[in-house]
């Protein structure tokens, strides 16, 4: 069955998802397991049989444990439920059948007992699969299942924590934004997911490593194994399995194209973004990994429009102390000088955890929940230590702050008076910080869009988060690729909203900027400049495109432009619109 499965693979086959982080790769596949775990096709000698077996044989033995306890668990907790399910798991588990067979695939492949143990359990349940019968259909959900535990304590690891002995391309089904900035760029040339969106944080830290990638590619994995070549197209969002001579020389040829633009563009790093009409867009950098910051010195940031210093906080035990804040903060500033940085504090929640979760009860609508501002004020002793870092980093003369998922203005004024009694409490210790340090509000929740007016008349700046904006106005949920389609940034109500925003800002003599994704689409920056955004914040890489851009559009005209297109009904019309005019402006930039 293997074997018939490999001839079918070498057929070129393309897969569209969704352009995550842009480059071109070409490399063998290692697909992770459904828990994320990763099974690689490792290759063994004869005397190392029965060293596998005895894992093998330890796996199951800690599997049967497992099933017996929860069997055990559910029969106290609950003991009107059947657990006749599990007798059925014990039994898969001690299949003779599949051992045998386990047992014989090893001494004939000599491959690691974890990718034959996972052949030989994928190939019983296709079998099963084949014949229409509900009692073998449930079969092999057992197997599926115990498949799924043995392999889990064959691997014995938690997190990403594998070696790739060659540079590949991973696919899964999802990856946490935590196990991508895990990824060792060396090793991992490109990432394709079953779940996620453009916007997903995952997303994002992608493109802050710089790892071409492709989200929602819908069944990938049941299309795929590891160890076949493919080309991953993070430009297109393409993954193509098997990919011939030919399509490497074309795809090969298109990525030089875009090299070739990229180095061009590298002369505009000094330079400012200011149109035709001479109306000047500050460009600054999204930072939220280390990597971030020489990007954004390399491609000409004017300082940091957003600082997410929630990744500060995850993939590790505990969180970062006051000392170790204050140096990154200080860090970030020093380097970006003699610009501003714009300290984001903490936004955890949503689509982003601390390793273990810790404090976090899981929830039934993570995006609507204890999230950013709402955890920090609850979590006060944890945000003081935050703001007494970012305080103390002031003293480089160049760091704001700014408040996310803010939703009332109680919530700001909260978070503003624990501000401003963090630095009484600094003066007094005698510790240098700044006199003067602009707050800002990220508008990313619409109740606090539509009351813009409010913001603006006691903050510095706004700041618009459009990934969360679109999310809740449009009610879409920004990681779930079944409903990425309803996901429209140029959504007439998304439009009246930002206009809403820039308008009350500006009659309060305050700035207004985005700096979600929608800041980075070259096809929106005439949007964005229509109506009268004055700053915009995005991940280092795109900058050079975007000022270019920036310096081809006239201001007044895309002020015109967008008064006309307020009166659409459609979001497709008005992308449309948008693209015909980028291609007709900066066809190159593309
Ligand atoms: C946003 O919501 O647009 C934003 C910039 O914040 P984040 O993507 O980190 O939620
Ligand atoms: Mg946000």
């Amino acid at each position: 069955m293997m074997e018939e499965n490999s001839q079918t693979l070498l057929n070129e086959v393309r897969l569209v998802g969704v352009a995550a982080s842009p480059g071109c790769v070409v490399a063998p596949v290692v697909v992770f397991s459904q828990d994320n775990k990763i099974i690689r096709r490792r290759k063994i000698k004869p005397e190392d049989i029965s060293n596998e077996m005895e894992l093998f044989e330890l796996a199951l033995g800690k599997t049967r444990q497992e099933i017996l306890e929860i069997k055990e668990k559910l029969e106290q907790d609950l003991p009107d439920q059947d657990a006749a399910i599990f007798d059925a798991h014990l039994l898969v588990l001690e299949d003779p059948t599949i051992i045998e067979a386990v047992k014989a695939q090893l001494e004939e492949k000599l491959l690691g007992v974890d990718y034959i143990y996972q052949q030989t359990t994928k190939s019983f349940i296709k079998q099963l699969r084949q014949i229409e019968d509900e009692f073998l259909s449930e079969r092999a959900a057992d197997i599926q299942d115990v498949s799924r535990r043995v392999l889990r304590h064959l691997q014995g690891r938690s997190g990403l924590s594998f070696q790739l002995d060659v540079p590949s391309i991973i696919v899964a089904h999802d990856l946490t934004p935590s196990d991508t900035a895990q990824l060792d760029r060396k090793m991992v040339l490109g990432f394709a997911t079953e779940g996620g969106s453009r916007t997903s944080h995952t997303a994002i830290i992608a493109r802050s490593l710089d790892i071409p990638a492709v989200v929602s590619l819908k069944q990938v994995l049941n299309q795929i194994e590891s160890g076949i070549e493919v080309l991953l197209d993070g430009h297109e969002g393409l993954l193509i399995l098997n990919p011939s001579e030919e399509t490497k020389r074309i795809s090969g040829q298109i990525e030089g194209k875009r090299l070739e633009v990229d180095q061009r563009l590298t002369s505009l790093r000094e330079v400012s973004a200011t149109t035709t009409d001479l109306k000047k867009i500050t460009v600054s950098a999204n930072v939220g990994l280390e990597a971030d910051i020489s990007m954004m010195l390399e491609n000409g940031a004017e300082g940091v429009g957003l600082y997410r210093t929630e990744f500060l906080y995850i993939n590790r035990e505990g969180f970062p102390s006051e000392e170790e804040q204050y140096q990154n903060y200080r860090a970030v500033a020093h380097a970006a000088l003699p610009h501003s940085v714009i300290i984001r504090t903490l936004d955890l929640g949503g689509d982003k955890f601390i390793s273990n979760n810790e404090g976090f009860i899981p929830e039934q609508n993570p995006f609507l929940g204890w999230r950013g501002i709402r955890f920090c004020l609850t979590e006060r002793a944890i945000f003081k230590i935050q703001l007494r870092a970012i305080c103390r980093a002031s003293i480089e003369g160049n760091v704001k702050i700014m408040f996310p998922m803010v939703s009332d203005i109680d919530e700001y004024r909260r978070a503003r008076s624990l501000l401003e009694e963090v630095k009484r409490e600094l003066r007094a210790e005698g510790v240098p910080i700044a006199d003067k340090m602009e707050v800002g509000v990220m508008i990313e929740v619409p109740s606090a869009a539509m009351t813009a007016e409010f913001y603006a008349r006691e903050a510095n700046f706004l700041s618009i988060g459009t990934n969360d904006l679109i999310q809740y106005t449009l009610a879409v949920d920004r990681v779930n690729e079944k409903v990425a389609y309803l996901y429209q940034p140029t959504h007439p109500s998304i439009l009246r909203l930002i206009k809403q925003v820039v308008d009350a800002g500006h009659r309060h003599n305050i700035w207004v900027g985005v700096c979600g994704e929608m800041a980075s689409d070259i096809i929106l920056t005439p949007l964005l400049l229509g109506l009268g955004v004055d700053e915009l914040s995005l991940g280092a890489g795109n900058i050079p495109r975007i000022k270019k851009a920036i310096q081809t559009l006239s201001f007044e005209e895309t002020q015109k432009m967008v008064a006309e297109w307020m009166d659409w009904y459609k979001a497709e019309d008005i992308m449309r619109a948008l693209e015909d005019y980028a291609k007709s402006l900066y066809p190159d930039l593309l």
